[in-house]
């Protein structure tokens, strides 16, 4: 727990978030500025600062919980996008790592 990290907070349970799936060692919850119809916000939820700082156990539960997500919010058959934003140019702007899982319409490429 970080107590300056919104998202630790939201694991805490001080910031109130709309939980899409939980486990041990993971949150899910519903982005608060939604870019497609559906997008949901996967944490571990110890704080770590990028997807490069996740040790391979945690990296494979945050897929694993992105996965679970997209099937329990009816993507899985027509597709979704996972994105990890990483640093300044990757439009990071939350410092706790978090994976983005967006469906529910066709995604272009390349991203701005
Ligand atoms: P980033 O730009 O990849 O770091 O994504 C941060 C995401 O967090 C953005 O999509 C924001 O809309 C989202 N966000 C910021 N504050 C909250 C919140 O309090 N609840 C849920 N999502 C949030």
């Amino acid at each position: 727990m970080t107590e300056d990290c919104l998202f630790c907070r939201i694991v805490a349970g001080s910031v109130p978030a709309r939980v899409a799936h939980e486990t041990d060692t993971v949150l899910a919850f519903h982005d608060i500025n939604p870019q497609a119809p559906t997008h949901v916000l996967v944490i571990p939820k110890a704080h770590h600062r990028a997807v490069g700082d996740l040790d391979p156990v945690t990296a494979g539960a945050v897929l694993q919980a992105a996965h679970h997500v997209a099937k329990a919010e009816g993507l899985a058959d027509d597709g979704y996008r996972l994105v990890f934003n990483t640093g300044r140019d990757g439009g990071q702007t939350v410092f706790h790592v978090h994976c983005h899982v967006l469906g529910g319409r066709s995604m272009t490429w390349p991203p701005g």
